[in-house]
């Protein structure tokens, strides 16, 4: 049956390719590139002669119906510019025609910035993360952006332009506050960059180094809420209110340890001294 292979390249580092990807792109009958002249650069290096058709924002979906009749003929690869199709890149569309039509599709594994940048962040990982793709460019589209996710614990990833990043980093400091936060510029070439520091060290770093070349910004999770816990005097007026309307001490123990941040038992015991005094 013919496949689709979704086929990531690298992202800066011509070594950054599997061997399964490089046989792939040779064994395919076509290649659907988001801009063959980047790719043959790729091509060239690994000595890899398959044709290349172009697959990109403006045509990727006038150009369906030539992709899948190459693919009646055999296997197909879909390749972009830099790291994984699909991700902030053209490919969602084909997948899913693709996928609609009962074409096989695999995915290869490999590079993609967001990873490549969040793992090298040392930002949080374990409670998962969430990819957020480029921001909105308007000022006022990307401060609702950034309030809608200001309450989000897990760590945040952001493709950025370098032309935007300054503005970006003031905004996001002054929305979701002075956060840790890391500016991963260049991953994977000779002038890689990592800024691992709170946002506002990030945007005055940025605002006297221009910044340059392909950048990720990643942005720590909002941090915990404290929960609110009651003072003593507070917890038992609420105690003695539930008491004088004639609820037992076991039920009112149990509701207000879930009101007031107290341990049941803690509050029982207050409960058995008001009786007593
Ligand atoms: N599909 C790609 C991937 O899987 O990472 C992303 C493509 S998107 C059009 C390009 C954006 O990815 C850049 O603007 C930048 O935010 C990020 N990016 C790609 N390569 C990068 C690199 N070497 N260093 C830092 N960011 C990079």
């Amino acid at each position: 049956m013919p496949t689709l292979y979704v086929v990531p390249t690298p992202i800066g580092n011509l070594e950054d390719i599997t061997l399964r990807a490089l046989r792939v792109l040779r064994e395919v009958r076509l290649i659907a590139a988001e801009d063959t002249r980047t790719s043959r650069v790729l091509l060239q290096h690994y000595e890899i002669d398959t044709p290349m058709t172009s697959y990109h924002e403006h045509n990727k979906l006038s150009k369906l119906d030539a992709i899948f009749a190459a693919l009646a003929g055999g296997d197909v690869a879909l390749i972009s510019d830099a790291g994984t199709p699909g991700i902030s890149d053209p490919g969602y569309e084909l997948i899913q025609a693709a996928l609609a039509a009962g074409i096989r599709v695999e995915a290869l594994p490999g590079a993609s910035a967001a990873i490549t940048a969040l793992v090298a962040s040392g930002l949080d990982t374990t409670g998962g993360f969430v990819f957020l793709g480029f921001p909105p460019r308007k000022p006022n589209e990307l401060r609702a952006f950034l309030t809608e996710v200001s309450a989000e614990p897990r760590t945040l990833i952001l493709y950025e332009s370098p032309y935007r990043l300054v503005d970006t980093l003031r905004l996001a400091q002054e929305i979701l506050g002075d956060r840790p936060a890391c500016v991963a510029r260049e991953v994977t070439k000779l002038h890689e960059e990592y800024t691992r520091a709170p946002l506002s060290e990030i945007l005055a770093y940025y605002e006297s180094h221009t910044p340059r070349g392909e950048v990720v910004l990643l942005i720590a999770g909002a941090p915990p809420t404290e929960p609110d816990v009651w003072d003593e005097a507070r917890l038992l007026a609420a105690l003695r209110d539930r008491l004088e309307d004639g609820e037992r001490l076991k039920d009112a123990a149990k509701a207000l340890a879930a009101e007031s941040g107290w341990d049941r038992k803690t509050i029982y015991a207050l409960g058995i001294q008001e009786k007593t005094d």
